[in-house]
């Protein structure tokens, strides 16, 4: 399992983000959807750092380079990325943060700092297949698991210890 950890203070995002949209041109290139100029700009705007963002934040984001945009351009865009698991929305938090894995379909595990924001993926298909089974043996039918876990990120841990 590849250990998604918590983006360290001054890596180089600039990276993270160039990734993330040459992922998202592969992806969609497979899948024959159109990653048009707006949903592109969208997925910029929510890789815009790792703590998750809420819609009417990236929609005043958004105006700046397209000053028309409104509640449902930007709600159109999510639920597109969202659809192609190049984003997670965090229910908790109803905000949404950018997914590093997205070829590979799967129910996110999140880790949310309730100090800085950032949030972290577990992404352990053995948490999930574990839910399941428990949720199936009472008899439940799962359409769609949220697990959210909120704490300390480790660098607020350091943080705190000083
Ligand atoms: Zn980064
Ligand atoms: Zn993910
Ligand atoms: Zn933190």
């Amino acid at each position: 399992m590849k250990r998604v950890a918590f983006a360290r203070a001054g890596h180089d995002h600039d990276h993270c983000v160039e990734e993330a949209l040459d992922r998202a041109d592969a992806l969609c290139a497979t899948q024959g959807a159109r990653l048009t100029e707006l949903r592109r700009a969208v997925l910029e705007l929510v890789w815009r750092g790792h703590e998750p963002v809420g819609a009417y934040a990236l929609l005043d984001a958004l105006k700046r380079s397209h000053p028309n945009a409104a509640p449902p351009t930007i709600y159109r865009a999510l639920e597109f990325l969202a659809a192609r698991g190049l984003i997670h929305r965090i229910e908790s938090l109803n905000a949404y943060i950018g997914c590093d894995h997205p070829e590979r379909p799967h129910e996110g595990q999140f880790l949310i700092c309730a100090k800085c924001s950032n949030a972290a993926e577990i992404d352990d298909p053995g948490v999930a297949r574990a839910l399941s089974r428990s949720a199936t043996g009472l008899g439940f039918a799962v359409t769609h698991q949220t697990v959210e876990l909120s704490g300390l990120c480790p660098s607020c841990q350091r943080e705190s210890i000083r």
